[in-house]
């Protein structure tokens, strides 16, 4: 099994969490979501306790909630001591409405509006991580009119190709997001945002992606952060109290993956940072980390109820689900990688080679392809790992298909905490 929480009954069912999977599917319907809170909150406290222990006081992970954005998480990793990242108007209102501090809130984002500003204002977001001048000027003059003292960060980019995905890849020269540093232009960025009279500006932010496995690309960021604090000390004479250095720490999908020592990795970029802050004659800053998926994807399983195989003789096998890309575009997106399992016949052997397919009028609506399941009878529950990040936050209408429900699972127990979408629910917008 690829996690300790997964685990097969003498009814030979797929459990999760110490709950059987084909009874949650039955209680609840499919397509459906499993949460295992208390997974979610190990991996909080992985981090919680790292950046306590490696890192200088203050220093405290970020919980980015694009990676999983719903009511139901945020009383979660708020009582494990995150604080959170939101990329959007409609993530702080999620927030604020489960009851998360909004001054432990950090508000992203590559194009905020006129609306979006006045809104983390008006919010009391804690800091806003501003993405370009644009932004800046806007946040400056809205802060005046409100009356606000903000707290800000700057996005900068330090020009690196962590070796991930090219569609997650956020660090690199040529971004939508953030300033280069290259360029010389992070440097302007700096100068102008220490003159904005409403705004403090409390140092930098840098994210270089996603699926990183290893702590080596957060210690060429560190590097090429220290430079430009050093150089922003000796110019400007502005010292960075805070390097927010993102998220990306990556997961297993398929047992082919490594798996990531976090805490370890922590460490090593703790002594690369400090090494580093010491040469350059800085003072070390607090740290911030804004990792998602870390967080949620392997507590995340989503259940199917298969129509049964469709064999093209010839070619494949098809086992078709009542899901796919609506609940979980990813692979559709990226050709992720899954790990799929008949959670119906969890006991018996994977010899069964097959491709997943959704429900869509889409040939791309797949969810894996050429994969080894015990071979499923229509009606077996199917399920599909490492759903936790980045399915539920991208799920969709299309085909006018409802978004599924999603279930917590804490302590032994099951908690509806979305429910499923109804046929109302589509049309509620409609004039
Ligand atoms: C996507 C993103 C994250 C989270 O990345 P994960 O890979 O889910 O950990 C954090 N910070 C920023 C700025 C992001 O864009």
């Amino acid at each position: 099994m690829l996690y300790d929480n997964l685990s097969v009954n003498d009814r030979g069912h797929l459990e999760v969490a110490g709950l059987d999977t084909v009874d949650l599917a039955a209680e609840y319907g499919t397509p459906l979501y499993l949460l295992d809170e208390d997974r979610v909150r190990a991996h909080c406290r992985t981090y919680v306790e790292a950046m306590r222990k490696y890192f200088p006081e203050g220093s405290v992970p970020l919980y980015a909630g694009k990676a999983l954005c719903f009511k139901g998480i945020y009383p979660v990793v708020d009582s494990e001591g995150l604080s959170a990242d939101v990329v959007s108007p409609g993530e702080i209102y999620t927030a604020l409405a489960a009851g998360f501090p909004a001054g432990k809130l950090y508000f992203h984002g590559t194009n905020k509006t006129d609306e979006d500003i006045a809104y983390g204002l008006r919010s009391r977001v804690g800091f806003f991580i501003v993405d370009n001048p644009n932004e800046l000027r806007a946040l400056n003059a809205e802060a005046g009119r409100q009356g606000v003292h903000q707290k800000i960060l700057l996005r900068v980019t330090v020009g690196l190709d962590p070796h991930t995905l090219e569609a997650i890849n956020t660090g690199r020269v040529d971004s939508q997001f953030g300033v280069p540093i290259e360029t010389g232009q992070a440097a302007r960025f700096v100068e102008e945002a220490m003159a904005q009279e409403n705004l403090e500006l409390f140092g930098f932010h840098s994210h270089i992606g996603s699926q990183i496995f290893e702590s080596d690309s957060f210690c060429d960021q560190a590097d090429i952060l220290i430079r430009f604090a050093k150089e922003m000390k000796e110019k400007l004479d502005y010292t960075a109290r805070i390097f927010n250095i993102g998220g990306g720490f990556g997961v297993r999908y398929v047992e082919s993956d490594p798996e990531v020592d976090i805490a370890g990795n922590i460490r090593e970029i703790s002594d690369h940072l400090r090494k580093g802050c010491a040469q350059a004659g800085i003072p070390m800053p607090v740290i911030l980390m804004e990792p998602g998926r870390s967080i949620v994807a392997d507590a995340g399983v989503t259940l199917y109820t298969t129509g049964g195989i469709k064999t093209v003789e010839g070619y494949r096998d098809y086992v078709t689900v009542d899901g796919g890309m609506t609940d979980n575009p990813r692979y559709a997106l990226y050709k992720s990688a899954y790990t799929v399992l008949n959670a119906s016949h969890a006991d018996q052997a994977a010899d069964f080679t097959c491709t997943i397919a959704g429900r869509c009028c889409e040939s791309g609506d797949r969810i894996a392809e050429e994969i080894q399941i015990a071979k499923p009878r229509r009606g077996d529950i199917i399920a599909v790992l490492t759903t936790g990040a980045y399915n539920y936050a991208m799920s969709m209408n299309y085909n006018r298909v409802p978004r599924p429900a999603l279930v917590m699972l804490h302590e032994g127990t099951a908690r509806l905490a979305v429910r499923r979408q109804t046929f109302e629910d589509l049309v509620a917008c409609e004039l």
